[in-house]
Parts: C-alpha cells; sequence; structure tokens
C-alpha cells in the first residue's frame, strides 16, 4: 500500500469544480449558511466557463412575446425527444428568475435602449411552440457572457464565506461500503500536499470532456474528471454517444466562433457561393440547430462543395453586417478571426468546421442534481451523498442535442437546484460521515501506481492515439463499419493505459503526471461514447447513423446507461421520463404539444 500523508478538512459540502455550475452551487450553499468548500483544478476564473460567448437563454421577453412552455417546447425538440421532460420544464421555468438573479448579483449585461437586458437570436429557440418566427431569448454580455458570469459567481462566493482550494486536482471519491459518498482525496498541485475532504455533500461539477477528440472549442482542462471518478466508483454514466459539433469552429485552429454570429445576421456560404442551410432549413436557414447546421455543413464538404484548396471547410460570411454592430456585438470573436485565421471579419468571410463543443452525456442525475443508482431497483433512486450539475452532470435537459444558450442556463438553474436541495437534505448540526478508510487507500494506491508507472507508452501519445481515433470513428458521420471499428480501436488504446511511461515522480507541479490522472479520466468517457454510439442503430440529435437514418422512438427512446471498468463496457437503458412537472390545467404545457414527431426546421 502507498503511504501518503494527508490532511483531512471537514465540510457540511465539498464542490469539486469552480465554473458556473460549480460556483453557482458554491454561492447557493455557502449563503444558507452551509460550510462549503470548492475545490478547482485551474483558478476559478480560468473554467472553461470563462470562454462562453453568445449567451444564456431565458424567456425574459425583453425583445418581443415569449413565455417559458415555448422555451420548453423548444429544448424538448432541440434535444430530439431524448431530454427528460420534468428536468426540462425545470429547466425553461426556471430560467428567468435565474437569469435574474445574476443580474442582481451584478453580471453586467448589454441593455436595450430601456435599460432591458438585451437578448439576442440562437438557433432552435422559436415562438408558438415551433411554428412561429425565431425569438430573441439569449441573454448576453456582448460576446463575453461566460466571463461576466464567472467572475460575478466568483465575488459573490467569496462575499458569503465559501472557502476556495485553488490549485487542487480531485483524484477519486471517498465511498462506503453500502455506496454512500463521504468526500474527495486531492492532490495540491503547487506543493505536492495530498488532502482529504470529509463532507456530508460531494457535488461534482467538473465540465465535459471535450479533449477526448482531437478538435475542440473547449479548453485543454476539459478532459471529463467527474465521468473518470464516477466510473471509478462503479457508478453508471448516461447518453454519452451524443458528442455535439459546433458549426462554426475556425478552421485549423477549432477555437469557437460563437452562434451570436449567426444571430447577429451572419450566414454560411460553400464554394459556389451558395447559402446552402436555404436548402436544408428552408424556416430558419443558418439558425436550425446545430447538429443540423453541422450535418449540412459535413454534406456540402463530402459531395464537393468545400472551399479552400482542399475543399474541407465552408465560409462564415459577416462582411455584409455595420462594422460598429460588429464592434458593439461581437468584439471578441472580430478578434479571434483576426488572430486564429488572420481574417477581417469586415472584409473577408471566417473559413470554419464542425468542431466537438459540448458533451449531451455525463453523469445522470435528477433535477435536483442528485446522482442517480443505476443499480437500483427503484429507477428514482440515488446515490447518497453525491450530486452533480453543469456539463458533467446529465439531468437530462439537453437529450441528443443542446441548443445554443441552453448550457449557461442549465449551470445556474441547476448550480441553484442543488444548493436549494442541500439546503433540505444536509444537516449542518449533525457530524460527518465516518471515512471508510480503504476507499482513502484505494484513491492512494492509484495515484501511486500511475506516478511510478514505467512502461513504454508516454501520455501524450496515448492521447494522441485516443484523439484521433474518437475523431476517426465517433464524429458527425458515422456508419456500423466506422463505430464496430472504432470501439475495436478504442479497446486496444484503452489497455494500454497499463503500459504507460511516467518519467517525472515529483509531486510539485508535475505536469507530467496530473495530464497521466487527466487521462485516466478521458478513457473511461471516450469508451462510453464509442460503445454507447456502435449499439445505438437509430439517427437522433447529435447521433447521425448512415445505416440508421431514421429516428426510432419505439426502439430507442431511451437513456443509455453506461458502466466501464477499465477498457470493458457494459450498456443497459433507462426509459426517458416522459410526463412534465405540471398539467395542461395547473399552467403546464399540453402532452400533446411535446408529443415526439419529425424534427424538421
Ligand atoms: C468556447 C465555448 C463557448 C461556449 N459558449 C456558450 C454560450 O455562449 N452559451 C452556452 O449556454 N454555452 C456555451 N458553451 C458551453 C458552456 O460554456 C459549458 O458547457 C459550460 O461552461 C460548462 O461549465 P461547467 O461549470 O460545467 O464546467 P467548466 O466551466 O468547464 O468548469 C469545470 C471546473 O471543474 C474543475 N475541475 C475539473 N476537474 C477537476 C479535478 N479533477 N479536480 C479539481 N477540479 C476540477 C475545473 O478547475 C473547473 O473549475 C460554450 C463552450 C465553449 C467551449
Amino acid at each position: 500500500m502507498a503511504a501518503y500523508e494527508y490532511e483531512t478538512h471537514e465540510y457540511d459540502v465539498v464542490v469539486v469544480g469552480a465554473g458556473g455550475a460549480g460556483l453557482r452551487a458554491t454561492l447557493g450553499m455557502a449563503e444558507q449558511g452551509l460550510r462549503t468548500a470548492c475545490v478547482t483544478k485551474v483558478f476559478p476564473t480560468r473554467s472553461h466557463t470563462v470562454a462562453a460567448q453568445g449567451g444564456i437563454a431565458a424567456s425574459l421577453s425583453n425583445m418581443g412575446p415569449d413565455n417559458w412552455q415555448w422555451h420548453m417546447y423548444d429544448t424538448v425538440k432541440g434535444s430530439d425527444w431524448l431530454g427528460d421532460t420534468d428536468a426540462m420544464e425545470y429547466l425553461a421555468r426556471e430560467a428567468p428568475k435565474a437569469v435574474y438573479e445574476l443580474e442582481h448579483y451584478g453580471v453586467p449585461f448589454s441593455r436595450t435602449e430601456e435599460g432591458k437586458i438585451y437578448q439576442r437570436p440562437f438557433g432552435g429557440h422559436t415562438t408558438e411552440f415551433g411554428d412561429g418566427p425565431p425569438v430573441q431569448r439569449t441573454c448576453a454580455a456582448a460576446d463575453r457572457t461566460g466571463h461576466a458570469i464567472l467572475h460575478t459567481l466568483y465575488g459573490q462566493s467569496l462575499k458569503n464565506n465559501a472557502e476556495f482550494y485553488v490549485e487542487y486536482f480531485a483524484i477519486d471519491l471517498i465511498m462506503s461500503d453500502d455506496g454512500e459518498c463521504q468526500g474527495v482525496v486531492c492532490w495540491k498541485l503547487d506543493d505536492g500536499t495530498m488532502h482529504v475532504f470529509n463532507a456530508k455533500m460531494v457535488v461534482l461539477a467538473t465540465g465535459g470532456y471535450g479533449r477526448a477528440f482531437f478538435s475542440a472549442t473547449s479548453a485543454h482542462t476539459c478532459t471529463g474528471d467527474g465521468g473518470g471518478m464516477v466510473a471509478r466508483a462503479g457508478l453508471a454514466l448516461q447518453d454519452m454517444e451524443f458528442v455535439q459539433f459546433h458549426p462554426t469552429g475556425i478552421y485549423g485552429s477549432g477555437c469557437l466562433i460563437t452562434e451570436g454570429a449567426r444571430g447577429e445576421g451572419g450566414y454560411l456560404v460553400n464554394s459556389e457561393g451558395e447559402r446552402f442551410m436555404e436548402r436544408y432549413a428552408p424556416q430558419y436557414k443558418d439558425l436550425a440547430p446545430r447538429d443540423y447546421v453541422s450535418r449540412s455543413m459535413t454534406m456540402e464538404i463530402r459531395e464537393g462543395r468545400g472551399v479552400g484548396d482542399e475543399k474541407d471547410h465552408i465560409y462564415l460570411h459577416l462582411d455584409h453586417l455595420p462594422a460598429e454592430a460588429l464592434a458593439e456585438r461581437l468584439p471578441g470573436i472580430s478578434e479571434s478571426a483576426k488572430i486564429f485565421a488572420g481574417v477581417d471579419v469586415n472584409k473577408e468571410p471566417i473559413p470554419v468546421l464542425p468542431t466537438v463543443h459540448y458533451n449531451m452525456g455525463g453523469i445522470p442525475t435528477n433535477y435536483w442534481g442528485e446522482v442517480l443508482n443505476p443499480t437500483a431497483k427503484d429507477p428514482t433512486a440515488v446515490v447518497p451523498g453525491l450530486m452533480a450539475v453543469g456539463e458533467a452532470g446529465c439531468a437530462s435537459v439537453h437529450g441528443a442535442n443542446r441548443l445554443g444558450s441552453n448550457s449557461l442556463i442549465d449551470l445556474v438553474v441547476f448550480g441553484r437546484a442543488a444548493a436549494i436541495r442541500a439546503g433540505k437534505i444536509v444537516d449542518a448540526e449533525s457530524a460527518n460521515p465516518v471515512l471508510n478508510q480503504p476507499s482513502v487507500d484505494k484513491a492512494f494506491d492509484r495515484f501511486d501506481g500511475l506516478r511510478n508507472a514505467k512502461g513504454t507508452v508516454p501520455t501524450a501519445e496515448l492521447r494522441l492515439e485516443m484523439q484521433k481515433t474518437m475523431q476517426a470513428d465517433a464524429a458527425v458521420f458515422r456508419t456500423a463499419k466506422t463505430l464496430k471499428e472504432g470501439v475495436e480501436k478504442m479497446t486496444k488504446v484503452a489497455a494500454k493505459m497499463d503500459d504507460l511511461a511516467v518519467t517525472d515522480r515529483s509531486l510539485v507541479w508535475n505536469s507530467d503526471l496530473m495530464e497521466t490522472m487527466e487521462l485516466a479520466n478521458l478513457m473511461p468517457n471516450a469508451l462510453a461514447t464509442i460503445h454507447g454510439a456502435e449499439a445505438r442503430e437509430e439517427s437522433r440529435g447529435a447521433h447521425a447513423h448512415e445505416d440508421f437514418p431514421k429516428r426510432d422512438d419505439k426502439k430507442w427512446r431511451v437513456h443509455t446507461v453506461s458502466r466501464v471498468d477499465g477498457n470493458k463496457v457494459d450498456l443497459t437503458y433507462r426509459p426517458v421520463i416522459t410526463d412534465p412537472l405540471t398539467t395542461e390545467t395547473e399552467g403546464g404545457i399540453s402532452l400533446k404539444k411535446i408529443a415526439p414527431k419529425a424534427r424538421t426546421f
């Protein structure tokens, strides 16, 4: 057994992650007087949420008629009928409250002439239950909305005495023998000390795992650490085959050009100068949802109408828009286009390509953020002491495809919901659970094993192999053949985890070891993704299967539940929740309105 000395910290709640979801949860917990620690591997305001540009959806009706029922309908349809209806209602209903709270906390939203929060159009957000014109629902702070939210929530959390443990890397969950979460084991990156956090509630808010792919808009820190920890604890991941490709990553770098660019009037053209989205989505054109636009772009390229020497990308035009509008509404992306594509958006189109952007799948939870227990007979049973929120979680509101600006609202609505729930079930007066020592030891043993890995494959090499495999075989277009090959290749790639070579054995600022820990987390996420995709013989949302081009609600309107052990994946399925929280007579949405139908735009 590896002997590491450690310091123990006791809290009511420990939140792992300081992105939008983690900070909103932390703030909500601390406001209620719960002793709250927030552990984060990067400085809070460097979390990937800081990069969110376009905005946050809520039916405030500041720019025209809107209501939560329309927002809910768009979310249901956007999810391609795979989202859980209760959670989607909760999201749409609570969204305005959550945004006004942000406003009162101090988020500097862009304003209309009358001083109201400015809202822009975004793909898939409509009026009249999808029958009316696009709606302006996405609240924005120019094109730096995530930045504004993150800084505000961090300041408010400090004000409410939440305690931050910055540059602490969470290694593994501490679980009791009967399946209760009791805390988390952490490694302090800058001095190499070890820390055990003992808490009555652990909230995973570790973000997505975009870095399982070669080209992603997400930060290099988005390595699915929460999913890795959960998989190792024998718990489940859900709907991992649904990976969102954003239509407009800058060609080459993958850096994001927000959908807000099309919201403000930008459009896509092919090598013939044609605005091809008019053909694929006659009603909403460039503002169709992301899976739709990404697939259309990929079709154009495959049919030989891509732009550039290799005919392998598409142009995004903003040059017809007034220079003042670009400077005011899209200053950040104008700068990104200059730096990453050498393009002056006032004069030339930006070369773009669909790029991995968001993980719809994650740790399954109910709409309070409580993690579901995959082995219990009762499908609503939860894992005591464990919550998951934000991109790491799967409530599930995005189902098979997330609408733009619905993630930021997911972060704050469910971060807030987790805090409301914890306020009810965490007893500040009671004693903390007695730590299960074997579980603590197991975490240190695994850490020590990786630290002393003496195999032949360097971490960076294996990571690249994984990323290239996922990019080649689990991208926008999927066939039975590529997916089968992908599963075989990924099984071999994952087996090489036993042959890793870590060269630096130090505990202080050892980036080699940290990246190895991250790779160990990416791997189960990637495996669950490709196995889930191979098994799902239909096309739904972001999962477009060439051999099964139709959605099959009879067989496949179910959540994929995957459990990963080493390089083996076990798949089971769980029904989608089809009942909303309220009935039509209570002011809710009618079941007829949200019944599955063909998804066209
Ligand atoms: C470029 C870009 C633009 C986007 N724009 C929009 C937009 O305009 N609107 C929208 O709705 N959505 C947008 N999205 C999506 C949205 O921003 C993300 O889904 C969301 O920010 C994720 O937030 P999070 O709080 O779940 O995680 P993150 O913000 O990714 O934060 C994760 C946190 O977990 C911590 N962490 C992770 N692992 C560990 C560990 N092992 N130990 C300790 N700490 C750990 C990290 O330090 C970090 O603090 C965008 C995404 C990208 C990539």
